[in-house]
C-alpha cells in the first residue's frame, strides 16, 4: 500500500468521526484508517460547543435503543477508553431530564413514555404537583405534567471526544491535519479524497463525518444533502437564588431548555425557527434578554434576578427532512458513507453510530439495526417521526 492509500478515509474528526475510527480499529487494528480534521482545537466543532446531554426520552424506537446503548457505554467509558494508566474523566452526572408537557402535547408524550417503558427504560410521568414537590422553584401550573428520566444526564463533551480520539489513535488510526476539498470518484464509486494541501488520498471507503459542513463535502461529488448549519446559542447564568439541588435538563413545551451547570451556574438555550443558517459563531445578549429570560422567569420566578455570565454559539447540523440522523451508504455513490444530520442529539448517538457505520463498512451484521436512518429516505422523501427533538 502506498503512503497515500488508506482503507478508509473519515472526513471530520469530531465525536462521530472519532467514534467511527475507534470502532473500525477495534474490529480490525490492521486497517489503515485516516481521519482528516483541520482543527485539532475543535473550536468550531459542534461536539465541543454542545451542552453534553444524553437521554432515553425519544419517541422513535431506534433513537431510544441508541440511547440505551449510550448509557451502557457511558457507564464504563472511562475503563473502555483507558490507555495504560490514563483514563478520561467524562464527569457523567445523572441529574435527570424533565420534559414539561402541555395539554396539546400530552397524547404523543404519553405514547412516547409507554414506548420507552416497554423497551425497559426508566422513565416516570409526573403530575404538576409532583414536579413542584421535587423542584419547588418551578411553576408548572397550566402544564399537563412532565416525563422524567432519572438516568438521563450530562457529561463533558470534550473529554468524551478525546476518549474516542486517543483510543482510536492508540489502536492505530491516523489523524491528518488537513481539509477534504473534493471527493474523488469514478463510475459511481468513490476513489478517495483531495485535500486542501493538494495531496490525494486513495481509499475504497470514505465516511462523511463533517457535521455542519457535511453538505459542503457531499456537494463536491454532486450530492445534495438536506443538512444545513444552523446557529444555536447557549447562555450561562448566575442566579441570585440558587436551587437546593441540581436542576435536571428541563425542557418546556416551547423548546426552551435549562439545567444546572457545575459551579452553581445555569445553562439556558432554545432552538428557534429564525436561528440563522450559516457558519456564524457570534452570540448576542439581546436574544437572551428579550426572548429567553422572560420565558425562563415565567416558569422559574426566582430567576428574575440573575447575571448573564457568558454565552456561546455552535452549529446544529440540521437535517431538514426530519431532524434525524442519516446513516449508511449513499445509494448513488458506492463506498461513500454518511453519518450526518444529527441536529441536536449527535453527541449522545456517537457510540451507536460509530459501531453501526463500522459494521456496515466491514460487512458485519449490525448489533443494532439502524437501517431506518438509511440515506435512501432522503431520495425518496420519506421522513421519520421523532417528537423529542430539542
Ligand atoms: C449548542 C449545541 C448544543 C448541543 N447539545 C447537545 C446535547 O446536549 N446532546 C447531544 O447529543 N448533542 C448535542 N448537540 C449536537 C451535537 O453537538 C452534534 O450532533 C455532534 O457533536 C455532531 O458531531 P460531529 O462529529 O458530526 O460534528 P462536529 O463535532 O462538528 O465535527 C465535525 C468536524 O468536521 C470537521 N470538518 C469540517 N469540514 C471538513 C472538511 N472539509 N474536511 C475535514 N474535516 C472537516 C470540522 O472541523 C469538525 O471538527 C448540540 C449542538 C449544539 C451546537
Amino acid at each position: 500500500m502506498n503512503k497515500n492509500d488508506s482503507d478508509i478515509v473519515i472526513v471530520g474528526g469530531g465525536v462521530i468521526g472519532s467514534a467511527v475510527a475507534y470502532h473500525l480499529m477495534r474490529h480490525d487494528n490492521s486497517l489503515k484508517v485516516t481521519v482528516v480534521e483541520p482543527d485539532s482545537t475543535y473550536s468550531k466543532a459542534s461536539t465541543t460547543l454542545s451542552v453534553g446531554n444524553a437521554r432515553i426520552q425519544f419517541s422513535l424506537r431506534e433513537n431510544i435503543l441508541i440511547s440505551q446503548y449510550t448509557f451502557q457505554v457511558l457507564d464504563k467509558f472511562e475503563n473502555i477508553m483507558a490507555i495504560d494508566r490514563y483514563k478520561p474523566n467524562i464527569a457523567y452526572r445523572r441529574e435527570g431530564n424533565l420534559f414539561l408537557i402541555d395539554d396539546a402535547g400530552r397524547p404523543l408524550a404519553e405514547k412516547a413514555v409507554d414506548l420507552q417503558k416497554n423497551l425497559g427504560c426508566q422513565v416516570e410521568w409526573w403530575s404538576p404537583k409532583k414536579i413542584k414537590e421535587h423542584y419547588p422553584l418551578f411553576e408548572p401550573t397550566g402544564m399537563a405534567g412532565g416525563s422524567f428520566g432519572p438516568l438521563d444526564g450530562h457529561f463533558d463533551p470534550y473529554a468524551f471526544l478525546m476518549g474516542y480520539k486517543n483510543k482510536a489513535v492508540a489502536l492505530g488510526a491516523t489523524y491528518l491535519k488537513d481539509s477534504v476539498v473534493e471527493l474523488l470518484k469514478s463510475d459511481a464509486k468513490v476513489q478517495g479524497v483531495r485535500l486542501a494541501s493538494g495531496e490525494r488520498l486513495a481509499a475504497e471507503f470514505v465516511v462523511n463525518c463533517a457535521g455542519a459542513w457535511a453538505a459542503d463535502v457531499a456537494r463536491t461529488a454532486g450530492i445534495h444533502l438536506p443538512v444545513e448549519p444552523v446557529k444555536r446559542q447557549v447562555f450561562v447564568l448566575d442566579t441570585m437564588i440558587k436551587p437546593e439541588k441540581p436542576l435536571p435538563l428541563t425542557i418546556l413545551p416551547s423548546g426552551l431548555y435549562f439545567r444546572s451547570e457545575t459551579g452553581g451556574l445555569i445553562l439556558l438555550g432554545k432552538s428557534m425557527v429564525d436561528d440563522p443558517v450559516g457558519f456564524d459563531f457570534s452570540w448576542d445578549n439581546k436574544r437572551f434578554a428579550e426572548v429567553l429570560w422572560p420565558e425562563l422567569a415565567e416558569f422559574v420566578p426566582a430567576f428574575d434576578h440573575l447575571k448573564l455570565v457568558r454565552g456561546w454559539a455552535g452549529l446544529y447540523a440540521v437535517n431538514r427532512l426530519d431532524g434525524n440522523a442519516i446513516l449508511g451508504q449513499w445509494p448513488e455513490l458506492k463506498g461513500f458513507y454518511l453519518a450526518n444530520g444529527f441536529s441536536g442529539h449527535g453527541l449522545q448517538q456517537a457510540p451507536g453510530v460509530g459501531r453501526y457505520i463500522s459494521e456496515l463498512i466491514l460487512g458485519l451484521p449490525p448489533k443494532l439495526d439502524l437501517s431506518c436512518f438509511r440515506p435512501h429516505r432522503v431520495l425518496e422523501n420519506k421522513p421519520l417521526s421523532e417528537i423529542g427533538l430539542v
